[in-house]
Parts: structure tokens; sequence; C-alpha cells
């Protein structure tokens, strides 16, 4: 794959490396931080939009940290930062940095941060290919071409999102013939076929019904054991459910961060406790 990268990028062998040595938490000691966002400032429109401002927040190793707050805050701008997926809209621009196992992220490929970042959008959004070329689609672009290890990662994804069983016998049908819940776990699937460190979920649930919500927010708790994962919503009760830490924003500033049961028990910022309330949406 190193003929994927531009002369100037980083090739950390932190990225590959999974006993890599994270920094721990100054603040929370037992977490080990993945993802440091330092002063960080987001502008759309060529600056004329101030979406994200000084923003400071760490995200932990395999915990699931839920973003809050009223549309329009930010929550899924700093999502869609964290894999550079906002690079792609012109006129973006950027202050302060965000590092990624130590690395600046603007330091590195974007096709190696996107298989390490993965990210599910709100609306499943499966390629029209079958069940089995969804999956292997990012290994093979990557260069894989075993079919012994193509069908390993098959099932170990099916498997780890649960839908192996639902789907083992048409997994040549195409992914777009799956149920709303289905598509959302094969696209969550799809992440994990790449081996990824992080799954950023940009409301996953939002276009789901409520038994297709409970079995991915299941998922959720399940792949924690192996991932980390950073959940935009606008359900605070999901967060409340799901979430180790929560971090609120409004107007485009980190509010608050906490852990998720002091969040919502005790919460250290007016602002918060007000949102909680509902005296504010
Ligand atoms: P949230 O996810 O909290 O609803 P967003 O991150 O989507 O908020 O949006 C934050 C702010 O940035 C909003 O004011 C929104 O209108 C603006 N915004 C989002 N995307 C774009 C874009 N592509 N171009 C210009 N402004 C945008």
């Amino acid at each position: 794959m190193k003929h994927l990268f531009k002369k100037k990028e980083v090739i950390s062998e932190n990225l590959f490396n999974d006993s890599y040595s994270l920094p721990h938490s100054t603040e929370y000691p037992d977490e080990e931080v993945i993802f440091s966002v330092k002063n960080f400032d987001f502008y759309y429109d060529n600056g004329l939009k101030h979406a994200l401002k000084n923003i400071n927040l760490e995200i932990f190793k395999k915990k699931v940290i839920a973003f809050i707050g009223p549309s329009g805050c930010g929550k899924s701008t700093l999502l869609r930062c964290f894999n550079r997926m906002n690079d792609l809209i012109d006129g973006n621009k950027k202050e302060g940095e965000i590092l990624y196992k130590g690395e600046d992220i603007n330091s590195l490929n974007t096709i190696l941060l996107r298989s390490k970042v993965g990210m599910v959008f709100q609306q499943p959004n499966p390629f029209p290919m079958s069940i089995y070329d969804n999956i292997t689609y990012g290994p093979r672009c990557q260069g894989l071409k075993n079919k012994k290890e193509l069908d390993r990662i098959v099932f170990n994804s099916l498997n780890d999102v649960g839908l192996y069983e639902e789907v083992k016998d048409n997994i040549k049908h195409s992914g777009t013939s799956l149920s709303g819940g289905q598509q959302q776990r094969l696209c969550i699937a799809r992440c994990i076929a790449m081996s990824p460190d992080i799954i950023l979920m940009d409301e996953p649930t939002s276009a789901l019904d409520p038994i297709a919500t409970a079995k991915i927010e299941e998922l959720i708790r399940k792949l924690k054991e192996k991932y980390t994962i950073v959940i935009v919503t606008h359900n605070m009760q999901q967060a409340a459910r799901i979430s180790d830490y929560t971090a609120f924003f409004m107007l485009g500033e980190l509010v608050e961060f906490n852990r998720t049961e002091d969040f919502f028990a005790h919460p250290k910022m007016k602002k918060s406790e007000d949102y909680i309330s509902g005296k504010f949406s």
C-alpha cells in the first residue's frame, strides 16, 4: 500500500501497531488517549462560519464517547474532522491540532487515516453490490486478493456485528436488499473489515425503528471491547444508555466533558443542567 502515499506524508509504524503505548489522560489517569484535540477551531465558507471554537478534548481508547447538544452546535463537524472528511468541503479552514496516536492527522495519508478511523452515517449506505463485496471492498482496494483471507474477513466482520447467522445463506445477495437495521450493521461490518481503531458514528440509529435501534445500541456496547467509538446522537437517553463519556456542545463550544453517569447525575455546568432538564433543545 506504500504506493498510495505522497512524499511528505507520515507512514508511522504507530498507526499499524496495536501494542503502541498511548499516553494516559491527566484528568482520567485510567484512560489511554487515542485522539487528542488541542485548541481546535474549524470554519466553513472561507472563514465566514465559525463552526468549532477552541475545542480541547481527549478521546479514550476502547470507550464510547457521545457527542450531544442542540442541532447546529458542531457535533458532526468535529466528528468529520477526526478522519478529515471535512477536508473535502471547499472553503474549509482549521486551526489548532488533532493528534491521532501522537501524530498530527494533517500529516497522515487520508486513505490510511480513514481505514483506521472508519465512519458510519445516519442513513445506512451499503454499496450497490453483494454483501460479500461490500465487506471485501476496502481490503481489496488495499491490494488483498487471497480468497481464504477475504472469506475470513467477511466471516469475522459479519460475526462481530451479529449479522452472520442472518445473512450466511444470502451472502451474494445485494447489500441494499437487507432491512434498514441490517444495512446499518453491514456498514459497521464494512468498517470493521479494515481493522480500524476507531468507529465514528453520526446519528447511526436516527433512521431506524426502535427494535433495530436497540440492536445497534447492544452492538455498540459489545464493539467497545475491541474498538473506540465516537457517536453523535441527538437522543440524550441513548447517550446515557450506551456511552462511557459525554461531550456536550453548544454554539460550537465544548461546554462540558464528563463521565456519562456524572454528566447526567451531577453536571458541572449550568448550561448542561439546563439542557438535560429540557430548558432548551
Ligand atoms: P450538529 O451536528 O451539531 O447539528 P453541524 O456540525 O452539522 O452541527 O453544524 C455546525 C454548524 O456548521 C451549523 O451552523 C451548520 O449550519 C454549519 N455547517 C455544517 N456543514 C456545513 C457546510 N458544509 N457548509 C457550511 N456550513 C456548514
